[in-house]
């Protein structure tokens, strides 16, 4: 068996969390033989079953057939019309729900000690988007173009890309951390001819440069034809006549009537670029009908989410920038009717305690937010979450990297107060909304674990001949069905979407994560498939070693790569943040702290996993959306030059010191 196929799995983690009655007994899904039903025939029926989803939504025209596949293209809805952009908005407006709130939004300083807070409502949006939408058609706009969106988190954010799915524009929106290359490369990509930004935004109570950004970005191409900039800190920007012009111009006495754009089902929706942690990003594309169909059922599962209930308040911590912050603060959110909390800055400003006094002031029932985000808020200490009431939570969920049991169990016990289920969601920018997932009112939960498919997937764990392996062993996870939300290509580059997700296990959709089941039927995500250390012969899940590691009362946070070993062929490296400050390298305390390190992976996983390495630090190179970037890693431990892309990495600073310090 090759690398790929097998990891050894000797975590054992036998904690169970089953659904309290009282959440169960209100749930959608109430109970684990409801889901196995509802589930098994989804896959049996998946045309039925997701027509029946389909149904709940609003067409122009249906579709003649739900589903054309032949690997690797999926076509949903096959001659159905709709808009995504009306399901979010008119029907609401329509169904005479026009008032009720439907964004609720809050900026990051303070006015006069007070939050500074804003209501959308169902016809605000309708009014705004449809402004927006019509500036956009007065720039020339038209339907398939691409538009790019590098903004921060404010709620013309959320205006602009709803204006876009309105007339049918493909916008490409790019993460707000991003420097200059990275928006040229993307407006690149996608030939872009227009570009909305904003003069600044806030982080951290600084000023982030966008526009500024933008303009150095323009300097290295000349597509852009035209640049709006929504005014938001007031910092001093240069405005180039004829091309850049200012939001508020624009929308000034500008027609609020602007019908949605008929679009067929397969008509692309947007691209988006992947978190570049396994190599450079890869511009995805989503298309209308299934992506709308996907998230909104799953929006709706994965949270338990209670439309019209003026109660419910679902905040999702991601930027918009990012395929969560697409799929689970916006389009998902508001088809269900549904008040989505939009955040515009950092967690920790004005102190540490930002989020849960948010959680507290605007009694935030369903909480959705990162590992890395978990394992800092643990850093930073109990106290900052202790001093606020968190009794309006009723689900936490958690995407983007494997959680660890440690920052799991913490989440459950400080923020659920050991009364929320937990969701660990694990899906991919690719596949547009979740995949596997506990439904909170039905799964049994365990730390670690992202439990059961989704309705209507078919995933598995298999060898490279796409056969299932048996329960505990490691291998490859598939998804051996087309799905509504499956991306329909990268941007521009068919033989990368064909050999990167199709051609590992033919026939089947690879997403690249190493995988394994339980006896009882719940998924375990072991890292990506190239993370795979094979040590003298055995091949150990580097999610697992970096689990032990946080285990121990020293470790705040870990990554392990392999790195070339002259006698064991591959060697276990070990980068590890510590909780207190860094001992200094070389003295005893430092040799101390990693052979007791060393000594608990090997209590918790055997020696075979024991690190050959450990460097003490106080970062870890990371995406610019939090993810550990074990492949820079891969060449620090290995000490090779690092010569791969690095325009999504967030501090250039900590390879250097790393590099330095081994
Ligand atoms: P790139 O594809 O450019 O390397 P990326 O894979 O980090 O970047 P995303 O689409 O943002 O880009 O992330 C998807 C990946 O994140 C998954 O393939 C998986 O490795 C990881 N992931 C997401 N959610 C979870 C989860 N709940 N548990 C484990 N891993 C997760
Ligand atoms: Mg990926």
């Amino acid at each position: 068996m090759s690398g790929a196929e097998s990891t050894e799995s000797n975590l054992q983690e036998n904690r169970r969390f089953a659904p309290p009655a009282e959440f169960a007994a209100q749930a959608h899904i109430g109970s684990i033989e409801e889901y196995e039903k509802l589930h098994s025939r989804s896959i049996a029926e998946p045309e039925a079953f997701w027509a029946e989803v389909a149904e709940q939504l609003h067409w122009f025209k249906p579709w003649d057939k739900v589903l054309e596949w032949e690997a690797p293209d999926a076509k949903w809805f096959v001659g159905a019309t709709t808009n995504l952009c009306y399901n979010c908005i008119d029907r609401q407006v329509e169904a005479g729900l026009g008032d009720q709130v439907a964004i609720v939004w809050e900026a990051e300083p303070y006015a006069d000690g007070q939050p500074q807070v804003v209501n959308l409502t169902y016809n605000d949006l309708l009014r705004e988007v449809s402004k927006f939408a019509n500036v956009l058609k007065s720039k020339g706009v038209q339907k398939g173009d691409v538009v790019t969106i590098y903004m921060g988190m404010v709620p013309e954010l959320a205006i602009a890309m709803l204006a876009c799915a309105r007339i049918g524009a493909v916008h490409s929106i790019i993460f707000g951390g991003f420097s200059a290359s990275a928006i040229r490369d993307r407006v690149e990509d996608g030939k872009s001819k227009l570009l909305i930004t904003c003069d600044g935004s806030w982080r951290r109570a600084k000023n982030v440069p966008l526009k500024a950004n933008v303009d150095e970005a323009l300097e290295m191409t000349d597509l852009i034809e035209n640049v709006i900039v929504y005014q938001r800190t007031e910092c001093e920007v240069h405005m180039t006549v004829g091309r850049d012009h200012w939001w508020h111009d624009l929308m000034d006495g500008i027609s609020d009537d602007c019908p949605a754009e008929e679009m067929d089902a397969e008509d692309l929706l947007f691209i988006l670029y992947t978190s570049g942690s396994t190599g450079k990003p890869k511009g995805i594309m989503h298309t209308t009908g299934g992506y709308m169909v996907h998230t909104y059922m799953t929006s709706k599962l994965t949270f338990d989410l209670k439309p019209d209930d003026p109660d419910e308040l679902y905040w999702c911590t991601a930027d918009i920038g990012w395929i969560t912050g697409h799929s689970y603060i916006i389009y998902g959110l508001l088809p269900n009717r549904v008040r989505t909390l939009m955040y515009e800055g950092a967690p920790n400003e004005p102190g540490p305690d930002r989020f849960w006094d948010m959680v507290e002031r605007h009694k935030v029932t369903k909480f959705y937010t990162a590992p890395t985000a978990i394992r800092a808020f643990m850093k930073w200490g109990d106290e900052h979450v202790e001093k606020h009431d968190l009794s309006s939570l009723k689900v936490l969920g958690t995407v983007g990297e494997p959680i660890n049991p440690e920052a799991w169990v913490w989440y459950h016990e400080k923020i659920g107060g050991e009364r929320c289920p937990i969701v660990d969601t694990w899906w991919q920018t690719e596949t547009g909304g979740h995949m596997l997932t506990p439904l909170p009112g039905a799964t049994t939960t365990t730390p670690g674990s992202c439990c059961r498919p989704m309705l209507g997937i078919d995933a598995a764990v298999v060898n490279s001949d796409g056969e299932e392996v048996p329960n505990n062993s490691g291998g490859i996870l598939v998804i051996r069905k087309p799905w509504p939300s499956m991306l329909r290509g990268i941007y521009g580059d068919r033989q990368r979407f064909v050999q990167t997700y199709w051609e590992k296990v033919p026939g089947m959709y690879c997403p690249a994560d190493g995988a394994r089941v339980d006896p009882d039927g719940n998924f375990w995500i072991t890292g990506r498939i190239d993370d795979v250390i094979v040590v003298a012969g055995h091949n150990l899940g580097t999610m697992e070693i970096e689990s032990a590691l946080v285990s121990h009362p020293d470790v705040a946070e870990a990554a392990v790569v392999g790195f070339p070993h002259d006698v064991k062929g591959t060697g276990i490296s070990a980068f590890v943040i510590t909780k207190g400050a860094v001992p200094a390298p070389g003295s005893d305390a430092a040799e101390a702290m990693k052979k007791s390190m060393s000594a608990h992976v090997a209590k918790e996983l055997g020696p075979i996993s024991k690190p050959d390495q450990i460097r003490l630090t106080e970062a870890l190179p990371k995406t610019r959306s939090g993810k550990i970037m074990r492949r820079l890693l891969r060449d620090i431990a290995a000490g090779n030059e690092i010569k791969q892309d690095t325009t999504t990495l967030e501090d250039r600073g900590i390879v250097e010191k790393l590099q330095a310090s081994g």
